[in-house]
């Protein structure tokens, strides 16, 4: 996902909506940012779980995204509801 985004007089950057939904990034969340390789990264102090949105310390992350450990369990117990044959959805 690549956006082209221009500095303001006072160097704000804004972070394209699509991107702060997808890293479940909210006003007044805290980032660092730092230089590598020649490139700026920005990374949430606090990273949220991208299914309840909570900032706890037990998160996980899976395939790049933070998830936290009632979500897995949740998303567990659910995957053992369905190959029981017990979904309600
Ligand atoms: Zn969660």
């Amino acid at each position: 996902m690549l956006n082209q985004k221009k500095i303001s007089n006072s160097g704000n950057v804004g972070i394209p909506i699509a991107m702060r939904r997808d890293m479940c990034l909210q006003p007044k969340d805290a980032v660092n940012v730092q230089m590598q390789d020649g490139s700026i990264v920005i990374t949430p102090v606090s990273p949220r779980c991208m299914f309840c949105g909570a900032s706890k310390d037990n998160m996980k992350k899976i395939y790049g995204r933070h998830v936290c450990g009632e979500c897995i369990e949740y998303a567990a117990s659910r995957f053992k509801d369905d190959k029981a044959g017990d979904s309600d959805e």
